[in-house]
């Protein structure tokens, strides 16, 4: 049989590697990291770092295609991999979206609405870009952020200084503050032969920068629904991308407004595990393997919520709710703000 390379061993890697196994596949984790979340599932693990070439070249060498479950995988590697085996979604997606300056950039392209922004380097860019772009403004890191981390908010332009501060040197994006009435994420699939499936779109909450829950339907009107997944397929299009793609959307009254695209399966993307007949997980495997992909159509209502740190406590309580179905990830020490698991509550069938 196939075997599946992923690059991360955490729980995206975790959920890929049980739908692969799902299919008929086995699967290859590569991770830097010890005791990686998805090497308690997966049939091989590699533990070596990203610049250690000779591990890179026997994984790819012992996989039929490589994907990947974060999108911060250095380049030195990508080219390596690339030598030896196809990876998939492809190079494209991974150089855009591992920035956000030639992300937003684009998106802009692509004729879609994003924040107002600019590229940061030092103080003088930061003056130039408040008086075009005003406050309140966000800035953040242009490379390796995620739950929120790498970002500084400023609601006044005293707040330049300390920012700036915070970004540690790294260069930034300045973007404009959007006041979007809530969230939104479009989980989209392009195949190998170019079909596109959406899930319906999920709305998202968010506290202290990391997703708490998701819930479909969410609060969106037919026409911003249909936008949404247009715009989604459009990304798809311009990438000639293979793969699940995660969109996060704000919803403002002007139309909808592109924060962030995600090259892989995404935290906003679990209730389909209990909503859909095929998730975003085997969606992901069966795109990369050239399988014809699942319709993408939502069976019932359901809240997804993250079980972020102690919420382990609540688990014995969650699983006497016969309507909640639980995913918890295999992490062996509970820290606060890490994501141990989560919970997909089926609201009503449909
Ligand atoms: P993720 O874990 O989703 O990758 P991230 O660290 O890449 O997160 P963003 O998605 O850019 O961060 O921002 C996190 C959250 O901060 C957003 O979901 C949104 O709630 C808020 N936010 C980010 N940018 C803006 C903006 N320009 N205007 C208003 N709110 C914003
Ligand atoms: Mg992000
Ligand atoms: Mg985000």
């Amino acid at each position: 049989g196939a075997v599946i390379g992923i690059l991360g061993g955490g729980q995206l890697g975790r959920m890929l590697s049980v739908a692969a196994s799902r299919l008929g596949f086995r699967s290859h984790i590569y991770e830097p990291g010890a005791n990686p979340p998805a090497g308690q599932v997966a049939d091989q693990v590699t533990t070596a770092a990203y610049d250690d070439r000779a591990a890179l070249a026997r994984f790819a060498e012992s996989v039929d295609v490589v994907t990947y479950e974060f999108e911060n995988i250095p380049t030195r590697a990508l080219d390596l991999l690339e030598t030896h085996r196809p990876i998939r979604p492809g190079r494209e997606a991974l150089r855009i979206s591992q920035d956000r300056l030639t992300e937003k950039t684009f998106l802009r392209k692509l004729g879609l609405t994003t924040a107002p922004f600019a590229g940061i380097v030092d103080m003088g860019d930061l003056k130039a870009a408040l008086k075009q772009i005003g406050t309140p403004a966000i800035l953040k890191t242009r490379r390796l952020g995620y739950d929120g981390k790498g970002q500084a908010r400023l609601l006044r332009p005293e707040d330049a200084a300390n920012a700036l501060i915070a970004m540690d040197g790294a260069p930034a994006v300045l973007e404009g503050f959007v006041d979007f009435s809530h969230e939104v994420s479009v989980i989209a699939a392009r195949g190998l032969t170019g079909e596109v499936a959406c899930f319906d779109p999920g709305e998202n909450v968010h506290r202290d920068g990391i997703l708490r829950t998701t819930t479909v339907p969410a609060k969106l009107t037919p026409a911003q629904r249909t936008d949404a997944i247009l715009l989604a397929a459009n990304i798809l299009n311009a990438l000639d991308y293979v793969g699940v793609l995660g969109v996060e959307l704000f919803v403002t009254p002007q139309g909808l407004v592109v924060n962030e695209i995600a090259p892989r399966v995404h935290n906003s993307g679990h209730w389909t595990q209990n909503g859909c007949a095929v998730d975003q997980f085997e969606q992901h495997i069966r795109a990369i393997a050239g399988w014809p992909l699942g319709g993408g159509q939502r069976h019932a209502d359901v809240v997804m919520e993250n079980l972020i740190g102690d919420d382990m406590d609540r688990v014995p309580q969650l699983a006497r709710d016969p309507d909640t179905a639980i995913h918890l990830y295999g992490k062996a020490d509970v820290k606060p703000g890490r994501k141990m698991g989560h919970v997909n509550r089926i609201k009503r069938s449909v």
